[in-house]
């Protein structure tokens, strides 16, 4: 009698949804595989990667048809179980395919199957020779002098398969160790641990209360740390860290993408005197992979990252933190679009642990979840260390003649600020020169061809680019349409605004810092060098100003347009408006000076721009929540939106029209269904995209509802003929 082998379901990392029933490899007992571990199963024509979810299950189709497993990677060593439940958790909470959320939350190394996941490898690194060498005399080998420059930069030295190196950077790495200016060093498996060197600060009483709260918390607890920039929310992070690191637990840190930089981390790294493993998008592979298994193994007692370090795994998880929880970057916004913020929330939960989400300018959604009882608000109003807040004063511009965008009045201000010698920080949430180009004589403007979108005016570079695809021409000289010649740049962008200042104030130096001049490696890291090293006058900027930075030179803020966000077809724009101008506002005076920020806007008297600058953020955003609630939205309502996209228009609509029908015959009491409509840029890059919008009163409703709904999708006739995804709590509307 032949014994039923017991069936191994596997969730294949590919874009599909359901799992899948393999046979147990051959040649294996079932001592060998287990629930979690990464396997090689044949897919179709191709392997695949896959992890076992379930062993001994029954299977779903006749065993005769079933294949068996072709081989058990990683010796054998399952992935942990706290990775395993937050993947099927969030899978199952954003509808999305398990193998794929699987493959979004792996390191790219264990995707793809490699048979034994551990990182090796080397580290270039400066020797004391090489860091002596003044490479700006190395005008005739400018290959060697960037390299010199780039390791000079990272003392710890950089691995050999970086990204950061350019094309062809081995031949050049080896002719400087030639010189014994550069060597090769094993690489290091764990991120170093150096003695702990800055003694933690003594805390203030509002920090010492957040910090006991967190404390006193049995079990998961969920805090929102409202703090001004400069408030020492940091401070409050690293004594609830040190804390968990005396109980022999670690930590997860998250941070928005901006908002990692070396000094943040080099600031845990001096404090804690631990292990700190660091993820974030610019590693190469096989950093990503070290940090992850050093967290796995326990040998990293601290992690930062961005959005995807939530999936790291970790044996003995102490507290979680989330700095900025406002921030946009923390919601993926393709394939799998899950909310690292949201799933760091589950996952404190899982583990039964605290977590906490700090921000100067809280969301929406955690604000409710506060004013609901969810999560426990800590306040820190003060600034730490004696800084003062900044003054905020509105300038109403209408009928004032705007020089380039510039009211007199802040003019004026900058010139007396400049004149006490010092820093001036001018905010212009559009980059480019002009966002448009218009004809004077017919009329005629520079539109992309792929887009609903107007092309912006890059006056250095002579070109016209489409901020929304990657379209781009040289700057005609004479108008398409009629051959006209007076082509004239319409509107306000950093580039015309940097240029109209250098004009105004002559011998001044301004600096421009937005996407366009921090291309280069580190021009974004110069660029800050030289606002400290009080080599700029002016700092000009969108919103990569705003973040995270400390401007401690700076007493004068201006905000050119606070207009943009104030009517926008996102009902979120206000929200982020006010977020940003605030986070703009925080760069200002935070040593002993006082600062000032001056907010230009043709509506001074709007409903919600003046609770923000009259009486704060706090203010602003339950007058706010109110409106969201009298208009049935978030986070009053939970949310879900189909997107659909093809290179026609009428597909994107047919399937959504299809997917609503389906969806209505289904619809439950107290959810309602709108559109399809076309998205408000409705072509894109060439394609044309429409949405469909679910709101509900209940989360668990629309939870039970796309539970049922989005399985049937996939049945649509159309959807094959259109790429089509679905997003939970959607972080925008567009
Ligand atoms: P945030 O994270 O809220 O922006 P930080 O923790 O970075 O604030 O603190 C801002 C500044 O104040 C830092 O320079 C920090 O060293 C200092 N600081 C924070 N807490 C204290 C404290 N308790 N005593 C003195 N200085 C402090
Ligand atoms: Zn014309
Ligand atoms: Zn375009």
């Amino acid at each position: 009698m032949t014994q039923s082998r017991s069936v191994l379901r596997v969730a294949v990392l590919a874009p599909l949804r359901g799992l899948f029933d393999y046979l147990p490899p051959l040649e294996c007992s079932p001592a060998d595989y287990a629930v979690g571990m990464r396997v090689r199963v044949p897919f179709g024509r191709s392997t695949r990667v896959g992890v076992v979810l379930r062993c001994g299950a029954r299977p779903s189709v006749a065993e005769e048809r079933l294949k068996p497993v072709l081989e058990v990677l990683d010796d054998g060593r399952p992935l942990p179980a706290d990775l395993l439940d937050l993947v099927e958790w969030a899978a199952d909470y954003y509808h999305h395919p398990l193998g794929d959320a699987f493959a979004t939350a792996l390191p790219a190394a264990l995707r793809a199957g490699r048979r034994r996941a551990e990182p090796g490898g080397y580290r270039w690194r400066l020797t004391c020779a090489g860091s002596a060498v003044d490479a700006s005399a190395f005008a005739r080998a400018p290959r060697q002098a960037a390299l010199l420059r780039l390791l000079n930069g990272h003392l710890q030295g950089m691995a050999s398969d970086a990204p950061v190196f350019p094309r062809g950077a081995l031949a050049t790495l080896r002719r400087l160790e030639a010189k014994g200016w550069v060597e090769r060093r094993p690489d290091d498996p764990y991120v170093t641990a150096e003695p702990a060197q800055d003694p933690p600060l003594p805390l203030n009483p509002a920090q010492r209360c957040a910090v006991a709260a967190v404390l006193g918390s049995e079990g998961f607890g969920a805090f929102l740390l409202e703090g001004v920039t400069g408030s020492g929310k940091t401070e409050v992070y690293l004594h609830l860290v040190s804390d968990a690191l005396s109980r022999g637990r670690q930590a997860l840190v998250l941070l928005p993408e901006i908002g990692l930089t070396h000094q943040t981390v080099e600031r845990f790294r001096k404090r804690l005197g631990v292990r700190v493993a660091v993820l974030h998008s610019a590693l190469a592979e096989r950093e990503r992979l070290r940090a992850w298994c050093a967290a796995r193994d326990g040998d990293a007692q601290v992690v930062i990252g961005t959005r995807s370090a939530v999936f790291v795994p970790m044996p003995r998880p102490g507290i979680f933190i989330v700095d900025e929880e406002h921030d946009l970057s923390f919601k993926q916004q393709d394939g799998f679009r899950y909310s690292g913020r949201d799933l760091a929330v589950m996952r404190a939960r899982q583990a039964g642990v605290p977590v906490v989400l700090g921000s100067a300018t809280p969301s929406l959604e955690s604000l409710h979840n506060a004013l609901r009882g969810r999560y426990q608000r800590l306040h820190l109003p003060e600034r730490a260390g004696g800084a003062r807040h900044p003054t905020v004063r509105v300038l109403d511009v209408r009928r004032q003649t705007l020089d380039s965008g510039l009211s007199q009045t802040l003019i004026e201000e900058i010139a007396h600020a400049l004149s006490r010698g010092e820093q001036v920080l001018l905010f212009l949430n559009r980059r480019g020169y002009a966002p448009a180009l218009l004809c004077h004589e017919c009329g005629w403007v520079a539109a992309c061809a792929r887009c609903d979108a107007l092309l912006t005016v890059h006056r250095r570079e002579r070109r016209l680019r489409c901020h929304h695809c990657a379209a781009e021409q040289p700057l005609p000289a004479q108008c398409p349409a009629c051959g006209g010649l007076d082509l004239q740049a319409a509107g306000q962008g950093t580039e015309r605004l940097e240029q109209t200042l250098q004009e105004r104030f002559p011998g001044r130096r301004v600096l421009r810092i937005d996407r366009d001049t921090t291309r280069r490696k580190h021009a974004f890291r110069d660029l800050l060098d030289q606002v400290h090293t009080g080599d700029a006058d002016i700092l000009v900027g969108t919103q990569m100003l705003a973040k995270g930075h400390h401007f401690p030179m700076v007493t004068l803020v201006g905000i050119v347009d606070a207009d943009r966000g104030l009517f926008s077809a996102d009902f979120r724009a206000l929200e982020r408006m006010a977020q940003l101008i605030l986070q703009v506002a925080g760069r200002a005076g935070r040593a002993e000076k006082r600062g000032q920020v001056l907010i230009q806007t043709h509506h001074p008297e709007h409903p919600l721009l003046s609770p923000l600058i009259t009486e704060g953020y706090a203010h602003f955003a339950e007058a706010a929540l109110r409106e969201r609630t009298q208009a049935g939205l978030p986070p009053d309502t939970s949310l879900a939106l189909i997107r659909a996209e093809a290179s026609g228009s009428e597909l994107p609509r047919l399937f959504l029209e299809e997917a609503a029908a389906v969806g209505r015959e289904m619809l439950p009491q107290g959810l309602h269904l709108f559109g399809p409509v076309p998205a408000p840029m409705e072509r894109r890059a060439g394609r044309y995209r429409a949405q469909l919008l679910v709101q509900a009163a209940r989360r668990s409703d629309l939870q039970r509802f796309l539970q049922a709904w989005v399985p049937r999708l996939d049945l649509v006739e159309k959807a094959r003929r259109v790429r089509w995804s679905l997003d939970v709590d959607p972080m925008d509307l567009m």
